[in-house]
This record gives structure tokens, C-alpha cells and sequence, in this order.
């Protein structure tokens, strides 16, 4: 029996590999041999912090992209040595939250996530490949295909905002798929959702993904917040016009007199409560700000009720994604409508996670793409 590793968090603070027997995929089920995972914010938090919704102890990584190494009963539209992207939670269709079309709260996205990315191979379960599997393009990279999952988390924000109209349902069997292959014909005004001016606060892997979605709709101010250098020159090639070093709130008064205050829409990707609290004062009147960086279960953040109540300013959050946003994030990316490449710091084999990790928490990086093949040279 061949055996595989696989990045398992025993208790918060403590990551190993464990060996386990490649697994043999059931009715439905798909083994992916693993070609690249990428490093997330959520992973880390988990396997230090531990996280509300994923299970510690149990196994870790969800960004990946890979190769289809061998078929279940009854799946027919993939076969063994097809190069595959996947989102690792699919809803349930029978909830009370997917009957309101709540896909990315549905009851049982978490307790049936595909978690373990991590890993020489992965066993998809018959859910996630009815919904949330699809062959990769040959002209997208490995990593980048694995960038699929967190830009449907950024797609759910900005559709919370009112960009992406026309994308309603989301089933790739129920056609979507076909619908959102059809092109563009809306007024990109109106795609965006009326967006002119973003103000985007914190320059890791999600506040840069959100500046390189403000460019794919045409937002024709973009503005960077955040405090690293190195981050700031991405999102400056990602195609933010202005990049601002600072930390808010102190940086509020220089964005009010360079005019990048005011914005349409403000959001935040820090994570940090007081960030939470002053986004809301850098909105346009009548603006919105989108409080997109999680805080921990029992956080409480007061908010300037003058902005909220005479100004108008609409607070918003944003969790996860619905089977829309996948299949808008994999339509963006198949299409190279974004050039992502730049959010990969480097390539390292699946065994120096750990150093990945360390690397991350030291501010050294954004994202790092792990490949298990790289460990057998
Ligand atoms: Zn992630
Ligand atoms: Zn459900």
C-alpha cells in the first residue's frame, strides 16, 4: 500500500506531518496527486490560534491546484492525469441557508470541508466535485489556478458591494458555468457596481487581491493603504494608481489632503480593530465601508454614529464564498483578465511549511507555493 504525508495540526502551536495510505476515492470522489498549495493567513491562524469553524486537531491546507490521479464511481467529467482547481467547500442545496440562496453560510460547509491540501495527494469529496472542481487551462499556472479560492472569498465582497449584477444562481450544473463564459456585455459602471474610488487598507495576500479585482472591473482610483514597502510595490503592479505607506488611523489626515479620502467604498483588510473603527471615516457620505479582515468571535468594535446615521455610511461584512463567486474566479483567472503571479513570494517543497510559516510571520512574503514534488529531487 503506498502511503503519502500529510501537514497535520495535533494541537494549536504543533504541526507535523503524519504518513497515511493514499487513499482509494469512493462513489463520486476524486484523488488529486497534489501539484502545488499555497500558504494562507486562515492556515496559519489555525494551526497557531486554532479557528472557530476548523477542527484542531486535524490536517491543514485548502489553496491547491493538481492532478487527477484516480476517479470514483460515477464521475464522468474527469479523468486520471487531468490537471484540476478546486474550491474545498461546496454547499449543501437543502438547508435553511441555501434555500435562501445563503450558499456561504450553509450549515454544513465546515463540517464537510475539504481541508488537507497540505499533502502528496487529496481525496475530493462528492459534493465539492458535483460544484466545485474544474479542469485547469493549460495556460495557467499551478499556483495561480490555486489562487482560485481566496479570490471567490474577494468576489463575495465585492458582489456584497454591488459589482458582478448579472451573476445570480451558481451551479455549474444549473449552466452558470455557461453564463458566466458568455461575455461581458454589461456597462462596466455597472459591473463594478457604480465603484469609482476604492480605498483598500492593508497590502498582504487579500488587501492585494482586492486591489487586482478593483483593476479587472476598471476602478479608476485605486488606492493602496498599508505598511509594507515590499506590499505597496506589488500593489502598485497590480494596479493600484496610488500606494500609500501609513497605518490608519495616523494616515488618515495625508489621504484626506492628497483627495484619496472620500472614497466610494472603503475596505478593510487589516484585521484589526481600530482599523474597523476608522474605516468608516474615510467613505465618500453616502459611501460604504467593507470590514473584510476578521476579527477573533468575541470582538466588539464602537463606530462613529455621526457617519453611520446623518452620513449615510453602510458598514459591511463579507464571509466565504457561494458557488457564484467560484465560478467568476475561475473565469477571471482562466481568462487572464489579472495577472496574479506577483502575490507567490517563491516555490518550496511541501516539507519546509513550517519555515514557510515562519517566513510569514516574520513579514518576510505574501504567499508561498508549496510542492510536494520538489522534496523528491
Ligand atoms: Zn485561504
Ligand atoms: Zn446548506
Amino acid at each position: 500500500m503506498s502511503m503519502m504525508r500529510q501537514a497535520y495540526v495535533e494541537r494549536i502551536g504543533s504541526l507535523t506531518f503524519r504518513e497515511l495510505p493514499v487513499p482509494r476515492p469512493g462513489p463520486g470522489e476524486l484523488l488529486v496527486r497534489i501539484h502545488t498549495t499555497l500558504t494562507c493567513g486562515t492556515d496559519l491562524k489555525t494551526f497557531r490560534r486554532g479557528h472557530a469553524v476548523l477542527a484542531v486537531p486535524g490536517p491543514l491546507g485548502h489553496e491547491a491546484a493538481g492532478v487527477v490521479e484516480a476517479v470514483g464511481d460515477g464521475v464522468t467529467d474527469f479523468s486520471p492525469g487531468d490537471a484540476v482547481m478546486w474550491a474545498p467547500t461546496a454547499p449543501c442545496r437543502q438547508c435553511g441557508a441555501c434555500a435562501r440562496g445563503l450558499y456561504n453560510h450553509c450549515d454544513t460547509l465546515f463540517r464537510r470541508i475539504a481541508m488537507g491540501a497540505y499533502a502528496d495527494y487529496i481525496l475530493l469529496p462528492k459534493h465539492v466535485v458535483a460544484q466545485h472542481v474544474f479542469h485547469k487551462p493549460e495556460h495557467l499556472p499551478f499556483e495561480e489556478a490555486a489562487l482560485m479560492e481566496p479570490l471567490a472569498c474577494i468576489l463575495r465582497g465585492w458582489r456584497r458591494l454591488g459589482a458582478f449584477p448579472d451573476g445570480h444562481g451558481g451551479s455549474k450544473r444549473a449552466g452558470d458555468e455557461a453564463r458566466s463564459d458568455a461575455p461581458m456585455n454589461v456597462d462596466p459602471a455597472a459591473r463594478r457596481g457604480g465603484i469609482d474610488s476604492v480605498l483598500i487598507i492593508g497590502v498582504g495576500a487579500i488587501g492585494l487581491l482586492h486591489v487586482a479585482v478593483a483593476r479587472a472591473l476598471g476602478c479608476p482610483q485605486i488606492t493602496a493603504v498599508g505598511g509594507r514597502e515590499s506590499g505597496l510595490a506589488l500593489a502598485r503592479r497590480l494596479g493600484a494608481h496610488h500606494a500609500v505607506q501609513g497605518h490608519v488611523p495616523a494616515v488618515a489626515d495625508r489621504l484626506r489632503s492628497a483627495g484619496l479620502a472620500e472614497a466610494d467604498v472603503v475596505i478593510e483588510c487589516t484585521g484589526n480593530p481600530q482599523v474597523w473603527a476608522a474605516a468608516p471615516a474615510l467613505t465618500r457620505v453616502g459611501g460604504k465601508a467593507m470590514l473584510f479582515g476578521g476579527l477573533t468571535g468575541g470582538a466588539e468594535v464602537a463606530f462613529s454614529a455621526r457617519r453611520i446615521h446623518y452620513d449615510e455610511v453602510t458598514l459591511m461584512g463579507s464571509f466565504h464564498y457561494t458557488p457564484a463567486d467560484v465560478v467568476e474566479a475561475r473565469r477571471l483567472l482562466a481568462e487572464g483578465e489579472m495577472k496574479l503571479g506577483g502575490l507567490i513570494t517563491g516555490v518550496r517543497p511541501l516539507s519546509e511549511l513550517l519555515e514557510a510559516f515562519e517566513d510569514l510571520e516574520r513579514g518576510e512574503g505574501v504567499k508561498f507555493a508549496l510542492r510536494p514534488e520538489a522534496d523528491e529531487t
